[in-house]
């Protein structure tokens, strides 16, 4: 890998040392000729990234200093490599060897997954199969919820903490469609025995994304011998899926009902403290010390997706590298606004809010600044601290202030109740979702709005 090893000491030289250790620094080549690289980037989003911003200088260092052409080919680690495993995984050589690298990612375990009350009975449950794989009683276990909440985390999470407490046992972990990728391999090159040989030689095996099993009859078929076979031996099996696999369509019976033999707890979207745990986290994890009402506002617009959480950290590190400039809530504003588009809404003032919800309540505005407590003003104040949250940029602190002088955890709860209120009361939901439309309609200004 000697090209790559040589570009990477002419990208330190030429690039900012930030730049550098975010973008190459975790990069790595597996593979190169005269005529192309292969490189192993730890997400996609690298992979975009250097493709959009770094390919020129990329291409002039090949073209001047080694006077190749060269292209280049990204690989994601570690969950995408795709090797299919029984084929250099002969009977005749030593098994565990090759089972010794399990396809799990090694940043996923319990130690860097934050609990909250919107994943804490998964995690106590994934924990606990984690420490009793076979005996627990919850086999199998399926984890299941919406995209980018921690599934994929935790189901690696319990291999990892298996791996290294009870180095003997052996685990598989296959996304299905791995195990479908897999399978259909084995029956072109004559190799269905070996298949099945291997899956059913897990001590436990993990399986993320059961939904991409859904209309494949034939994988569904197999994977239903392979989960009897385990499940009499006593193995455990882990399961993830994106819905409650009991209203899947378009899985065989008997597959669902071996699902629900075991225990299935879901993971919801995280609330507000949990965001900001979690940003803190990933703010800390990659180097980056940001201020608290930084952290809040990210926590307050971005909801519904860890995933997305992670990579506006990313995404306000790499533009501070870039651009060489400091992180400050201007930047934060951009970026998250970048990711979330026209719903924040950054014109809105208090006044307008206020006003709006005076009209809609026929409560006062003053009344509603004011420190009454009577059952329909405290209401109508809650609904105004709220929509302050969810539709102008300003933090929690400021929107106590405004609001008669209080603390932010006031406005914290005031917000969680109307969360909570949103769920039972559909009239309230009503309310709140043409607010949200006539207000952010009215500015002018807003691109798109
Ligand atoms: P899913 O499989 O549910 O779509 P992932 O497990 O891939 O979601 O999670 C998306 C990203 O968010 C991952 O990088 C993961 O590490 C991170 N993540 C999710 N939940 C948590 C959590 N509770 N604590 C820390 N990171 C989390
Ligand atoms: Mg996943």
């Amino acid at each position: 890998m000697e090209i790559w090893s040589k570009t990477k000491e002419l990208l330190k030289e030429r690039l900012t040392e930030h730049a550098y250790n975010t973008w190459f620094e975790p990069v790595q080549c597996i593979a190169e000729n005269g005529s192309e690289l292969v490189l192993e980037v730890p997400n996609q989003f690298f992979y975009e990234w250097i493709e959009s911003h770094y390919r020129p200088t990329l291409d002039t260092i090949f073209r001047n200093d080694f006077h190749l052409d060269l292209s280049i080919k990204y690989t994601v680690s570690p969950e995408t490599v795709v090797t299919p495993v029984y084929q250099d995984d002969p009977p005749s050589q030593p098994e565990r060897k090759k089972l010794a690298r399990p396809f799990l990612n090694k940043n996923y375990t319990f130690a860097t997954f934050i609990e909250g009350s919107n994943n804490q009975f998964a995690r106590a449950a994934a924990f606990n199969v984690a420490e009793t794989p076979g005996t627990s009683a919850f086999n199998p276990l399926v984890i299941y919820g919406g995209v980018g909440l921690g599934k994929t985390h935790l189901l690696h999470a319990i291999g990892n903490h298996i791996l290294a407490t009870r180095p003997n046992l052996r685990v598989l972990s296959a996304s299905s469609e791995k195990f479908t990728q897999d399978f259909i391999a084995s029956i072109q090159k004559n190799k269905t025995i070996e298949f099945s040989r291997y899956y059913r030689k897990a001590d436990v095996l993990l399986i993320d994304d059961i939904q991409f099993f859904q209309r494949k009859e034939q994988t569904q078929e197999q994977f239903f011998h392979t989960f009897n076979a385990l499940y009499q031996a006593g193995k455990q099996i882990v399961l993830t899926a994106d819905q409650y696999p009991g209203e899947m369509k378009g899985l065989q019976e008997r597959l669902l009902s071996r699902f629900q033999s075991g225990l299935a707890v879901d993971i919801q979207p995280p609330d507000f403290e949990t965001r900001v745990a979690i940003l803190l986290e990933k703010a800390e994890m990659n180097g980056l010390e940001l201020p608290y009402t930084m952290i809040e506002y990210m926590a307050t617009h971005i909801k519904d997706n860890i995933r997305e959480l992670e990579s506006t950290i990313i995404r306000l590190l790499a533009t501070s590298s870039l651009f060489n400039r400091d992180i400050d809530m201007d930047l934060v504003q951009k970026v998250v606004a970048e990711r979330v588009g026209k719903q924040v809404q950054t014109d809105l003032s208090f006044e307008q809010l206020v006003r709006y919800v005076s009209e809609a309540t026929h409560v006062t505005e003053r009344e509603i600044l004011g420190h009454r407590r009577t059952k329909h003003i405290a209401e109508a104040r809650q609904l105004a601290m709220y929509l302050s949250r969810e539709l102008t940029q300003n933090s929690l602190t400021a929107i106590g202030l405004y609001f008669g002088g209080r603390d932010h955890t006031t406005v914290m709860h005031a917000c969680q109740k109307m969360e909570k209120q949103l769920q039972e009361d559909p009239r309230l939901r009503n309310l709140i979702h043409t607010a949200k439309r006539e207000l952010t309609r009215l500015p002018l200004g807003m691109p798109g709005a």
